[in-house]
């Protein structure tokens, strides 16, 4: 049994884009409430975060970029670095939330590094669009590549980032494309059809580094079978080469077939395999250290709740079955902000106890799915030593 950090504030609630935006985070609160109700964090100390000092924001972030996220509540228009659009809209005590979410993450980090847990999750964490000196798809700060960066600098020098979120992990591969320490891998929706319109086969990362970007993209409508297939067709083989010292994981749940900013078609179910198969490739391939980090997921009610639960009981080896019914309180404190919502009614969207099956790549199958499986091995894994034709690669 491995130690677990779970890092919870409700003051990162305040990190609120606004009423109308999707970024809601009544999801977290919702997610920790449900969480909290089925027992998974019975006897679990949450620890606290602070915000992250200014000098571990410079790891991932200009001066310049900071300077105008301080100033840009007062300002209120024209500050540039993507802060103002709808997207990024300006916000009040926006420095502030944000470097708190990051400071969240970073001590998830922390724990690890000291050898206080060998797994830890930040669900408010996730910013993975945010860039170097620009705000980006809802993203302020990077609190992934911040914390990437700092393990950096403590300990590690093999860090893989696996990121499952329906958007390209841009601003995470950005901050890395050079570093050969760093395996970014990404699944998302084929960037033709997605922001941010990258996340391409071909970006596999440059100099000595080439090979340690990762992009798969996936046509829309890719359901959990064919996810899953992509998956573990991809991701195994190059830990198995790569032999991280951690594994870095960005959960966003916008890939749900609910989700109203995207087109993939997984479910809760296939989002519970996800975080369960991410558990055993750290402890098979990444020495047991798992650091775990939400993202995106707008789909507030019926989706990130049950899903970001799941996440907590696996890092915390306390899988809750998916026949699972949804606690009433729960469901009562849902109907008192929403009364309209229709709620789901238990841990599952329907795949049975089994968990959702996929068929292995290689098995002489060709879909849409395959061919985009075909391209991301034959992009990368010969950098790897690794035969992309060869299934059992
Ligand atoms: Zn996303």
């Amino acid at each position: 049994m491995s130690s677990s950090a779970v890092v919870w504030d409700p003051a990162v609630l305040a990190y609120n884009l606004g009423e109308d935006h999707p970024f809601n985070p009544v999801r977290l609160d919702l997610t920790v409430r449900l969480a909290t109700a089925l027992g998974v964090l019975d006897d679990v100390p949450l620890l606290v975060p602070e915000p992250v000092a200014e000098e571990d924001l410079f790891r991932a972030h200009t001066a310049e970029y900071l300077a105008a996220v301080k100033q840009a509540p007062m300002v209120g228009w024209d500050v540039g670095h993507g802060l103002g659009p709808p997207d990024n809209p300006v916000f009040t005590g926006m420095h502030e939330a944000s470097s708190l979410v990051v400071g969240s993450t970073l001590l998830g980090a922390r724990c690890i590094a000291e050898g206080r847990a060998d797994r830890a999750v930040n669900i408010a964490g996730g910013l993975h669009h945010a860039r170097r000196d620009a705000a980006s798809g809802f993203c302020v700060y990077n609190d992934c590549a911040v914390a990437i960066s700092w393990l950096l600098d403590h300990g590690f020098d093999r860090i893989a980032y696996v990121d499952t979120d329906v958007h390209h992990g841009d601003g995470v591969q950005a901050a890395f494309y050079d570093d050969p320490r760093v395996l970014t891998v990404s699944l998302h929706q084929h960037p033709f059809t997605l922001f941010p319109g990258t996340g391409y086969s071909a970006e596999i990362g440059e100099g000595q580094a080439q090979g340690s970007a990762v992009n798969l993209p996936l046509p829309p409508a890719t359901g959990d079978s064919g996810w899953l297939r992509a998956f573990h067709a991809v991701v195994p083989s190059l830990l198995a080469e790569f032999r991280p010292q951690v594994l870095v994981t960005q959960c966003g749940v916008d890939s749900h077939d609910e989700d109203p900013l995207a087109d993939l078609a997984l479910s809760v179910d296939g989002h519970r395999e996800i975080y369960r198969t991410l558990r055993e490739w750290a402890d098979t391939h990444a020495e047991g250290k798992w650091l775990a980090v939400g993202g995106g997921g707008y789909q507030l009610i019926r989706v990130v709740p049950r899903s970001w639960t799941h996440l907590l009981a696996t890092v915390l080896d306390r899988d809750v079955a998916p026949e699972t019914a949804l606690p009433r309180d729960w469901a009562d404190h849902v109907r008192s902000l929403a009364p309209k919502a229709e709620l789901p009614v238990r841990m599952t969207d329907g795949a049975g106890a089994a968990g959702p099956g996929f068929a292995r790549w290689g098995d002489g199958l060709d879909d849409p799915v395959d061919v985009a499986v075909r391209d991301t091995r034959r992009a990368v894994f010969p950098l790897h030593g690794l035969d992309p034709d060869d299934p059992r690669d």
